[in-house]
């Protein structure tokens, strides 16, 4: 039997454990939880750090038995990946093992006026005032302030920093610490392309920067150690996967550009999930935008391997519109059932959809304004919103898309994508038609997963994958060719900027 690779995804909007053959990088099964979101306040958003974790034991388990009616051991597997959403951040007791609040997860707004305060204090009221260190502009979105926000308002929490006995992590550091043995031993620590999403880190030291954790007031004992995103961090304490090794961590967007193959510079995808992200590859050198994306830490594939830095145009609001859609209008009884809703109109009928509910990201960093829907008329119905909510997303890629372009001064000549969302064909090819440039989608979407697996397989103390350019596995991909005029398009996403300004300013 030839060697497996397993990878721990742990998303937004749920977690997968995903098996691969390290050879042919071939799916051989997996089993997903859906997570559950709360939304305790207006603009606030938590998840349970316990249901995280016991969604990430159900689905190893689950896999595990799936694996043994395939008739394979499980002791095929010779390494553990993670792979996770960024920026959630928690905060923990190392006694207890317990959490002492809920994850803040990436979307949440609660710390908006602590973010105005800090830019109306950086000289010239400079939102990038930190980003010569940190590659990113001050934003809700970055967990330093979530983490401030926790220090300031939860009971308990300062006390156990007093006490030596409070971690921080994003996602990646509560699992690893979890499956390594938690308050028995274990191991506190993250990854490179997770630290880079903290605005604690330096981009260029590659550690935590104390000037950086003075100015958010952050101590410093409570972070995890940064290590490399493929190396051996520790061994699963229990389960049937006790004793394999964990040796792959990254970010789900860099995940995803190694899950993609984009190892050379000015390689780029874009991957549609909860939010949406377009990264580009940019080498050995941090490269700095002028048009609104964030500089930050790809990957680190071992101890000795060059840091690769990465372009990245965010995208807040997605599959999350899809969702809203499903959970807040009732229009779609699932995610997937909009793409026969927005076949069925074809068009938008001159509806535009901002879903700016968690203000917008890049490249307008703008954390008031708020989601618009505009060009209503009497003839509108629910199949229209369904087709301008799927337009939405592609318009938003467009602008990201545009300002990748700008800052590299070499444009794409087509768009790598993966995702959750990438099944929608409709989505596809609207995107090729509003992009005037082919879409082009592997047939195994799990990219972000393969991405992690290939991480661990390649770490040192493991090795049985290769991560050379001649023995990359093959990916076969379906291609979505524009097929509407340049005009078209144009006019469309002109007037799409319209509403944008719209929502930004809706309320003057
Ligand atoms: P994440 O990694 O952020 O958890 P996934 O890659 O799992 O996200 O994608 C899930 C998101 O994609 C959800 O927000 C869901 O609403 C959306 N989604 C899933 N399938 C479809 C589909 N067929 N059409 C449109 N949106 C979809």
């Amino acid at each position: 039997m030839e060697p497996l690779v397993a990878a721990i995804d742990q998303g937004t909007s749920s977690t997968r454990f995903l098996v691969f053959n390290a050879k042919t990088a071939e799916l051989i099964c997996h089993h997903q939880v859906e997570i559950n979101q709360s939304f305790p306040k207006e603009g606030w958003v938590e998840e349970d750090p316990r249901e995280i974790m016991q969604s990430v034991y159900e689905c190893m388990e689950r896999t595990c038995e799936k694996l043994c009616q395939l008739n394979i051991n499980v002791s095929n597997i010779k390494a553990v990946g993670v792979t996770n959403q960024r920026e959630t951040t928690l905060v923990w007791d190392k006694e207890t093992g317990e959490p002492l609040y809920n994850a803040i997860v990436w979307l949440d707004l609660r710390t908006q006026s602590t973010v105005e305060r800090l830019i109306n204090k950086a000289p010239g009221r400079n939102k990038n005032h930190l980003k010569h260190k940190t590659g990113l502009p001050i934003s809700t979105y970055f967990s330093a302030v979530k983490l401030r926000w926790l220090l300031d308002n939860v009971d308990g929490i300062q006390e156990a920093v007093l006490n030596e006995r409070a971690m921080f992590g994003t996602v990646d550091s509560w699992i690893i610490w979890c499956l390594t043995g938690g308050r028995n031993g274990g191991v506190h620590c993250t990854d490179m392309s997770n630290a880079s999403r903290t605005m604690l880190f330096n981009i260029h030291t590659m550690d935590w920067d104390p000037e950086l954790c003075r100015y958010f007031d952050i101590p410093m004992e409570i972070l995890p150690k940064v290590r490399s995103s493929s190396e051996i961090y520790g061994w699963m304490k229990s389960g049937s996967l006790a004793g394999i090794p964990i040796s792959g961590c990254l970010g789900d967007q860099s995940a995803a550009l190694v899950g993609q193959m984009c190892f050379q510079e000015g390689q780029a995808k874009n991957t549609y999930g909860t939010g949406c992200f377009l990264l580009r590859n940019t080498g050995t050198k941090p490269v700095m935008s002028e048009h609104g994306l964030l500089t930050t830490v790809a990957y680190k594939l071992g101890k000795d391997e060059p840091a690769c830095y990465a372009l990245e145009g965010s995208v807040a609001i997605a599959g999350a519109v899809v969702r809203w859609l499903k959970d807040n209008m009732g229009i779609v009884q699932s995610s997937s059932e909009i793409e026969k809703l927005a076949a069925a109109a074809g068009t938008s009928y001159g509806c535009y959809f901002v879903p700016a509910f968690s203000g917008l990201y890049a490249p307008y960093w703008e954390p008031s304004a708020r989601g618009i829907i505009c060009g209503l008329t009497q003839f509108t119905n629910r199949n229209h919103l369904a087709f301008a909510a799927l337009e939405a997303v592609c318009f938003q890629t467009r602008e990201i898309l545009d300002a990748m372009n700008q800052d590299s001064g070499v444009p794409l000549t087509q768009l790598q994508v993966d995702g959750g969302m990438t099944s929608n064909r409709l989505l596809m090819q609207l995107q090729a038609d509003i992009l005037c440039m082919p879409v082009v989608r592997p047939t195994m979407s799990e990219t972000t997963a393969l991405g992690a697996a290939m991480a661990a397989g390649a770490a040192e103390g493991v090795r049985v994958w290769t991560l050379s350019p001649g023995q990359l596995p093959h990916v076969t991909s379906e291609k979505y060719e524009p097929q509407i005029n340049s005009d078209e398009s144009e006019f469309r996403f002109g007037r799409w900027k319209k509403a944008v300004q719209k929502a930004m300013n809706w309320e003057t």
